[in-house]
């Protein structure tokens, strides 16, 4: 008698929120929905796997080793890694190419970043490329499969969202975070929603995601940078436009140096909450006298609301 055979598949069993280096030129916030394939013979149950006991395997080993981490592709010329502070850490210097100002001055936008060691998932490649990660979680994976499993696949989905819904990534952390909320460069792919007198408005969208935010971003608040002095959208840059970037979390200690170009400065806090505060402050200035509603997202089915209702 043959063995019965079959596949299971497990839709959005996890969610990635991470900060991705594309081996090259930038790092950015992106957010997938993770769906499993697995094949094999069937148990005493007729099952491959126990739903169950499959969704919660998987979901932690992504949540462990992919989820809220800067993914870095370990072959990538522009990435070298050192020791860190404490010596437990790990610094990577990423040399991105440089890049020409307006005034046709060539700057030097290296990023530098120091983090304790789970901050990080290296991948195989020299660019970062979705099948790689995919490979590279579908074989974390399978180091802890039950017997009789074959073949396991990771399929990483974006949110499509509706036609008109436009996207922005950012990178952030949050240093009081007892998680891995705390780690300075993890992030999501997002998208912003704003009513003015009740109606949909996809122009203030547009320039929301074009302007103020540059569809990638790094959101920062002052007490993440020792040397800033204070004032209105005066940031601590450097000759090299470069902002120093430090903190302590429970996990460890956070450095990071980035070019100033890339920094968005929120106040009080990087949290959705706080974000949705400064958006809709933005969309406020605009449109002054009108209603406005604003939902922004943290990833993917989740963020933060700020509407006004009139009295
Ligand atoms: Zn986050």
């Amino acid at each position: 008698m043959t063995q019965q055979k079959g596949t299971i598949f497990l839709k959005e069993v996890s969610t990635l929120d991470c900060a991705v280096f594309d081996g090259k030129q930038a790092v950015k916030g992106m957010t997938w929905l993770a769906d499993v394939f697995i094949s094999g013979a069937l148990d005493k149950n007729h099952f491959v796997w126990d739903f169950g006991k499959a969704k919660k395997n998987i979901k932690n080993i992504i949540d462990k080793y992919f989820d809220h981490v800067l993914i870095l592709p370990a072959d990538s010329p522009h990435c070298t890694q050192k020791t860190g502070i404490n010596g437990t850490n790990i610094k990577v210097i990423l040399d991105i190419e440089p890049e020409v100002t307006d005034h046709g001055d060539q700057k030097n936008i290296a990023m530098e970043y120091d983090a304790p060691a789970a901050s990080y998932a290296f991948i195989p490649g020299a660019l970062f490329s979705v099948a790689n990660l995919e490979e590279a979680i579908a074989l974390k994976i399978k180091e802890s499969l039950p017997p009789g499993v074959q073949s396991l696949k990771v399929k990483l989905n974006e949110e499509i969202g509706d036609a008109h819904a436009l996207f922005f990534h950012y990178t952030h952390g949050l240093a009081g975070h007892d998680g891995a909320c705390q780690r300075l460069f993890h992030g999501h792919r997002s998208k912003v929603e704003v009513r003015i007198d009740g109606q949909r408005d996809f122009a203030i969208e547009k320039w929301l995601v074009g302007e103020v935010l540059k569809e990638s971003i790094h959101i920062a608040v002052t007490s993440q940078i020792p040397s800033f002095r204070g004032g209105e959208d005066i940031l601590p840059v450097d000759e090299s436009h470069k902002i120093q970037m430090s903190y302590d979390g429970s996990q460890g200690s956070y450095k990071a140096q980035i070019p100033s170009s890339k920094v968005l400065m929120i106040e009080e806090e990087t949290s959705v909450e706080c974000l949705a505060d400064f958006l809709f402050n933005k969309v406020k200035e605009r449109v002054p006298g009108k209603l406005v509603s604003l939902m922004v997202f943290e990833g993917v089915n989740k963020g933060a609301i700020r509407e006004e209702t009139r009295l």
